[in-house]
């Protein structure tokens, strides 16, 4: 057993996976060709990294890069660093990348990597040493025509900034492209920063019309997690008016009766105290009180397997909306779904994040600047356009939102397999 950030690692998240793809399978009646080559990743590559620390002692980490499929393009998934990361779970989130960007239609395949570190454990320096030692080993199999990483739980745009530097300087030329969620000055796109967050409230706020039939004004909500995806998705909940009533980071979860009133003032506390939890104000809840509150939407935004056999009979909201990857278990789902609880998921909810990735990508091939108000009107066009695509596809077949997003995406990527001929 793993400990992770917010308990207990019980189950094992490429598991979870499997057990998705069999059910989309099962619902496609799909090749059992395709299937069994679709149940494992294309390559998968690992690596032992030594860094010395400012102390003089050396720490070694464990790297990995999991490419699941590139039918449909490059390879594309970020890059996590987390104690808990290891080979199982980067074969789940690769996996999730090969659906996430075939459901919103850009064109990529699906990886993720990863490096098994508390990124809060090492001084900048140490960091840096890490990242670009990562780097120069998997250099030869990333690339903006192969594979490009990109920021995830852990890693950042300074993260990425080092990434293409070291990448560049391999090359010996300067290549933008070969990652996404840079910072701006370096070609980074306008919005990639907020995009999964943006994406997290534009899919609430459509799920919240037609699922709840109510206005985000009438609608309070918990979120799980306070990183990149659950802040920004607490400030643009807020800002669109819904009413944001529980919040919880690794320190500890609060609850606002009337709702955050204003999310600068909050995040300017955040960064002062240091956490959710040492807020000087609110009332104190726990992990499990925030999952379990009553609220009319529920959002993990931390890491997988939140929403288990153990606790979904405990859930009150109406509706979970999955910021996270994976929050929720196979077991959970069929114990939400017999309780008549509504689950948007992962692939589609945080797919705002890749979505702005791949505008970063070609805005970098092709030496452009977007402005922030066009990326953020394609975004939204991406967005609402997946979000009715699930919806009506779920209403035709009578599946869950999840089974509805699964084989919408599983769907494109087995054609495409077809047409350019794997078997
Ligand atoms: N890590 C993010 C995700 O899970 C973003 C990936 C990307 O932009 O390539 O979707």
């Amino acid at each position: 057993m793993q400990k992770s950030i917010t308990g207990v690692k019980e189950e094992d998240p490429y598991n979870n996976a499997l057990t998705q793809l069999a059910l989309a399978a099962e619902e496609l009646q799909m090749d059992p060709v395709y299937y069994q080559m679709l149940q494992f990743p294309m390559k998968e590559f690992i690596t032992y990294i030594h860094v010395k620390l400012s102390n003089g002692e050396v720490k070694s980490f464990v790297g990995y890069r999991v490419q699941h499929n590139n039918a449909r393009g490059p390879f594309k998934g970020g890059i996590r660093y987390h104690p808990a990361v290891d080979l199982n779970e980067v074969r789940a989130l690769s996996m999730w990348m090969t659906w996430k960007t075939a459901l919103v239609d850009i064109p990529f395949g699906g990886a993720k990597g990863g490096i098994n570190v508390d990124p809060n454990s090492l001084k900048q320096e140490e960091l840096e040493d890490l990242t670009r030692k990562f780097t120069d080993a998997i250099h030869n199999i990333i690339g903006p025509e192969i594979d490009i990483p990109a920021p995830d739980v852990g890693t950042n745009p300074q993260v990425m900034a080092w990434m293409m530097h070291e990448y560049s300087k391999l090359k010996g030329y300067n290549v933008p492209a070969v990652v996404t969620g840079k910072p701006i000055e370096i070609g980074g796109s306008e919005g990639r920063l907020e995009a999964t967050g943006r994406g997290v409230a534009i899919v609430t706020r459509e799920a919240a019309k037609l699922i709840l039939k109510k206005d985000l004004k009438d609608v309070t909500v918990a979120v799980q997690g306070f990183g990149n995806v659950g802040s920004f998705t607490t400030k643009f909940l807020t800002d669109m008016g819904a009413k944001v009533v529980a919040i919880s980071d690794i320190t500890g979860g609060k609850y606002f009766k009337n709702g955050i009133q204003n999310f600068d003032d909050l995040y300017r506390d955040f960064q002062q105290y240091k956490g959710i939890g040492k807020l000087p104000y609110g009332d104190d809840i726990t992990n499990e009180e925030l999952l379990e509150s009553e609220v009319d939407v529920l959002i993990p935004a931390a890491i997988e397997n939140q929403i288990t056999e153990h606790n979904a009979a405990k859930i009150q909201a109406k509706l979970v909306i999955e910021a996270a990857n994976g929050p929720t278990t196979p077991m959970a789902d069929k114990i939400l779904e017999q309780r008549g609880i509504k689950v948007i998921p992962d692939i589609l909810v945080n797919s705002g994040g890749v979505i702005v990735s791949y505008f970063e990508w070609v805005q970098n091939l092709e030496r452009e600047h977007w402005e922030l108000s066009e990326v953020n009107q394609k975004l939204e066009n991406k967005l609402v356009k997946a979000f009715k695509d699930v919806y009506d596809y779920s209403q035709k077949k009578s599946l869950s939102y999840r089974m509805s997003a699964l084989t919408l995406a599983v769907e494109r990527v087995v054609n495409a397999m077809k047409l350019t001929g794997w078997r």
